[in-house]
């Protein structure tokens, strides 16, 4: 698997550099394992039980803390471009950032917002995201706030491309700066955060007319 672990070096490299300058801070200390399809029951993890395969996961059960990538990516992520890897990869280098400091408890759609747009970022500075946002299936039924519950794999890909689309709209209209101003407002909250108070953070990262913004949003 060399090549494609230097395609991962490649990868990391580029998300390191862009998400430390978005974000402002310094990057996390972070291992990245790429796992060969047969060896996935033996990748370090949280508890016995092994996770399902194809799927990339970050975890603390080693130091450091270590990023786990599949040798082959679960069938559930759609669609298959040549960003569909590259944004798996940042997605979860994103998460490493997010979590260097502590987190506050958020709806799932805030808490998944960031990291697809902070890839989405990446890739959209390296050309690779219109191609993709464009094979993305148009209507999942729902929007990023209306899936409750948790959801099959089919309708978390959606969920996901609906996050990735958000986010990428986002950039279009807003610029990068709202990415660093959310995660700072987010590590700035010392409590849980409910549906009110995220939409009132990501309408204020955004900046003026965010809000509106916002609710014409066929996603949101
Ligand atoms: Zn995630």
């Amino acid at each position: 698997m060399e090549e494609r672990a230097t395609e991962v070096r490649d990868l990391l490299a580029t998300g390191t550099a862009a998400l430390a300058e978005m974000l402002t801070v310094g990057p996390p200390e972070l291992e990245a394992l790429l796992v060969a399809d047969d060896d996935w029951l033996e990748a370090p993890r949280e508890g016995e039980r092994p996770y399902p395969p194809g799927l990339p996961y970050l975890t603390g059960a080693v130091r450091p803390p270590a990023l786990v990538l599949p040798e082959t990516l679960s069938s559930a992520f759609r669609p298959r471009t040549s960003a569909t890897w590259p944004l798996v990869v940042w997605h979860e280098l994103a998460h490493a950032f997010l979590l260097q400091r502590s987190v506050p408890r958020t709806p799932a759609w805030l808490r998944e917002l960031l990291p697809q747009a902070l890839a989405a970022a990446v890739a959209r500075r390296t050309g690779l995201l219109d191609g993709h946002l464009a094979r993305i299936d148009a209507k999942p039924g729902f929007t990023v706030r209306g899936l409750k519950g948790p959801a099959g794999p089919g309708e978390q890909m959606s969920f996901q491309n609906l996050l990735l689309r958000l986010g990428a709209a986002a950039l279009e209209e807003f610029g990068e700066g709202f990415l660093r101003r959310l995660a700072h407002a987010l590590w700035d909250e010392d409590e849980a955060v409910g549906e009110e108070r995220a939409e009132e953070l990501l309408a204020d990262s955004l900046g003026p007319g965010g809000r509106e913004w916002l609710e014409r949003r066929p996603e949101f």
